[in-house]
């Protein structure tokens, strides 16, 4: 029973720590280290339930097998969940202990930053040990990254519906003014392209509108609003069941992850004949920039290669119309081969 849950995603490991003295409960998920180390942020939740936690983080693991696969990474997936109410568990010693557990891992697993861990969280992890990246002497901010990324992703998407990857002519909506909208939005207005904005936040809303020449779409009126490209930049599951008949775009393509409510959902985008660039290809710029701080390199160098993105999307397009499926399932299979081609890397286990 215990190993039922791990079987079918295919998940190598799952470590559970448990430190009463600092209060940490957490889940490290290693999914799959085909291609080097897993990779991926350590989310702080407070979760309704020990099986929610488990269920996220290994969804969010596979995830990350994937998008470190589909962007030619020599990484694996991995991902981690400490359970409870931030600002409670986000202790020094919690985080230390923590530390210690990812630690003895052994560098089959590489923790960063994700919701409600940040840099300065990174910072204290890793007091304890050397398997971590996103700290404030990390590369930098990965949001520029991958605002960059989804931006060239844009505009082979562009060149696949319209013949040009220039996007002056194009208007897109950004749902949300976050850490990667608002850049995304910048960069897109840069190369003259309209833009309406969305925000559940009014001040940013306000802010953004009073520097920029922009038109703006209030947060429930966002699917139906008619544009080139709508461009998730905010939460996950967006494009659902009552959302996929209002859509009035020919291309969705931004930074938020899980877009799709439900893998079905890519079919029923095709079907409208909107084309979708999978948010795990697109997205990948903030993977990028921890991998290449973990791997060996500079900020500029993962800015630079952000912009392969929508090389690889391309690629992924085209297939999927030789073949008839989506993009996802184009998306998919290349992931899946990369992995299957690959010689297993040896887990990196300590030796004697
Ligand atoms: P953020 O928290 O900085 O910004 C999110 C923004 O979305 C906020 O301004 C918030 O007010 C707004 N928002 C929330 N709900 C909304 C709604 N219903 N309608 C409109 N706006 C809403 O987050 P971020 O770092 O900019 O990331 C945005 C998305 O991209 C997330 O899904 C994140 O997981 C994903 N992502 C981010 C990175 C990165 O480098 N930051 C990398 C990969 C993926």
């Amino acid at each position: 029973m215990v190993f039922d849950s791990i079987a079918e995603p295919g998940h190598e490991q799952i470590s559970y720590f448990s430190d009463p003295e600092t209060g940490l409960t957490a889940i490290v998920a290693i999914h799959d280290t085909s291609l080097g180390p897993s990779l991926g942020g350590t989310r702080i939740r407070d979760y309704e339930s020990e099986e929610a936690a488990l269920t996220d983080v290994l969804r969010l693991s596979e995830a990350m097998t994937y998008k470190a696969a589909a962007t030619d990474l020599p990484l694996g997936g991995g991902k981690a969940v400490i359970i409870g109410d931030p600002e409670e568990v986000k202790t020094e010693e919690a985080l230390e202990a923590y530390g210690r557990a990812v630690d003895c891992l052994a560098g089959r697993y590489i923790t960063s930053v994700d919701i409600n861990s940040g840099a300065e969280e990174m910072d204290i992890v890793a007091r304890e040990t050397d398997h971590v990246v996103g700290g404030t002497d990390g590369l930098g901010n990965p949001s520029e990254v991958t605002a960059h990324g989804v931006f060239s992703g844009i505009r082979a998407c562009a060149e696949h519906t319209y013949g040009t990857s220039t996007v002056s002519d194009l208007n897109v909506v950004v749902q949300g003014l976050g850490k990667v909208g608002r850049l995304l939005a910048e960069e897109l207005l840069e190369h003259g392209a309209s833009v309406t904005i969305s925000d559940v936040n009014q001040e940013a809303v306000d802010e953004f509108s009073a520097a920029h020449d922009v038109d703006i779409v209030a947060p429930d009126a966002v699917y139906e609003e008619p544009c080139d490209v709508f461009a998730p930049c905010a939460i996950g599951g967006v494009v659902n069941d009552e959302t996929i008949d209002q859509l009035q775009c020919d291309i969705v393509a931004g930074s938020a992850n899980n877009v799709l409510k439900e893998r079905r959902h890519a079919d029923a985008l095709a079907e409208r004949d909107i084309l979708y660039a999978p948010d795990y290809v697109i997205n990948a710029g903030g993977l990028v920039t921890v991998g290449k701080e973990y791997l060996g390199g500079t900020y500029e160098e993962a800015y630079e290669e952000s912009e392969k993105i929508g090389d690889r999307l391309t690629e992924m397009i085209e297939r999927a119309e030789a073949e008839g499926t989506t993009v996802l399932d184009a998306a998919e299979a290349y992931a899946q081969e990369r992995i299957d081609e690959s010689e297993t890397v040896t887990p990196a286990l300590p030796s004697n």
